[in-house]
């Protein structure tokens, strides 16, 4: 054969690896299909209809926020929901809130009982499973000073609200949720400035809750000044997943004070391919535009994500948005959540068929947090040192060796 004809024949067999995908990928529910966005625009019609709003009051983020959907009455009208998941509801929000932007209940497909954005927004008896810890990362013992985390030598986090456009349903840190909305006081964020101007190996600050973009435009603006202010800090992260929730947050006036602070960087947590919306689109562009990076740290999800493709699909649509695929995490043992949690094989799983069979830039980090926050832990072969049935042993970035559970993933069917 010439070489020209060997490569002809690579080149068929280089499709046919991803034949499989390239059937399904069409079939996945994704935010910019326009027969998502017609049944998204009808629902939207009848959250304003139901909540005397306009147009003009979608795209205000603050009408948005007032707006949230948190009582059982009006989610009723808004979507459908069967007599028990309706008691679903009622008796989980005893318990746990629960909270939805009418942006982002617009993106409920009312014909999929299992719709990636509804099993992420609305409460599910499963919750009330009392198994896992409320604190698995002992963030309470990583507090020295005003509202910081530090659990790494360089950096630290400041959590300056509660506060988010919605209460997901697999939060990782739900027990800060609480019964009402509280940004972190004046003083605590002063005495967080204080602490890292008193210790300059700290280079790497990242800002976050609940959703750090749900600060006012002026209190963000304070303190990324005085962040941006302390010459040991190289730069800022801000943690928000208003991109996902209630893109309407990202203004022309919280732009233009984001970019007085670069280098800034935002990671944001897209975890369906539904929920690249053009709405979201148009709040990523605002901010790529003003030279602001954005990353994406998925949660790995039963039921919602824990699937080659469907991750696949979400991680090249990524790019499509200038989000770059940063992390995909394996959800942590929290109190609530346990329902979501899957396997270590199936995130192990996906990214198997990731590398190579898509741009290497679409491949992000499939991420263990170690227990009682010993640090994030890559699943690759010089972290992973053994992987059982049931345990898998980890080394962490210190050498530090823990087993952790690697329980087999139940149909999130089974819990609805
Ligand atoms: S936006 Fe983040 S902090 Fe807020 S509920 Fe969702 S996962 Fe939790």
């Amino acid at each position: 054969m010439s070489k020209k004809q060997i490569a002809q024949v690579r080149a068929v067999e280089l499709r046919n690896r991803i034949q499989e995908y390239l059937d399904v990928k069409g079939t996945i529910p994704k935010g910019t299909a326009p027969t998502q966005q017609e049944k998204a625009e009808q629902k939207k019609k009848r959250i304003l209809a139901h909540l005397q709003g306009t147009e003009e009051d979608w795209n205000d983020y603050k009408w948005q926020l007032k707006n949230r959907i948190s009582d059982l009455e009006t989610l009723r009208e808004l979507i459908s929901l069967d007599e028990a998941e309706i008691e679903a509801v009622r008796t989980v929000g005893e318990k746990f809130r629960w909270s939805v932007s009418p942006y982002y209940l617009s993106l409920i497909d009312d014909d999929n009982k299992y719709d990636p954005i509804k099993l992420q927004s609305i409460p599910v008896l499963a919750e009330l499973n009392e198994e896992g810890f409320a604190d698995p990362m002992a963030e309470e013992y990583t507090n020295p000073a005003g509202a910081i985390t530090r659990r790494y030598p360089d950096r630290v986090i400041i959590n300056v609200t509660n506060q988010c456009a919605m209460y997901c349903r697999h939060c990782q840190r739900r027990r800060n949720i609480g019964s009402s909305d509280l940004h972190t006081s004046r003083k605590q964020l002063q005495k967080s400035i204080d602490y890292i101007k008193a210790n300059p190996e700290i280079r790497d600050v990242l800002i976050t809750g609940g959703d750090a973009l749900l600060l006012s435009d002026a209190a963000l603006d304070w303190l990324l000044g005085e962040l941006d202010a302390i010459e040991s800090v190289e730069f800022i992260r801000l943690g928000s997943r208003v991109l996902v929730t209630m893109p309407q947050r990202i203004t022309d006036n919280l732009v233009s004070i984001l970019k007085k602070y670069p280098p800034l960087y935002i990671n944001t947590q897209f975890n369906h391919p539904k929920e690249l919306t053009p709405e979201a689109k148009e709040a990523c562009d605002k901010l790529v535009n003003a030279g602001i990076p954005l990353g994406n740290q998925a949660v790995l999800l039963n039921g919602i994500n824990n699937d080659k493709y469907v991750m696949r699909l979400l991680n090249q649509e990524l790019l499509k948005f200038r989000v770059r695929p940063y992390y995909i995490f394996h959800a942590k043992r929290v109190i609530g959540t346990m329902h979501f949690r899957t396997s270590i094989d199936d995130g192990i799983e996906i990214m198997e068929y990731l590398r190579g069979f898509t741009s290497g830039m679409a491949i992000p980090t499939y991420i263990i947090n170690a227990p009682q926050g010993h640090g994030k832990t890559p699943l690759m072969p010089e972290y992973l040192i053994s992987r059982g049935k049931d345990h898998v042993t980890i080394r962490t970035w210190e050498g530090r060796v823990f087993d952790v559970p690697n329980s087999p993933t139940r149909d999130i069917k089974e819990f609805i």
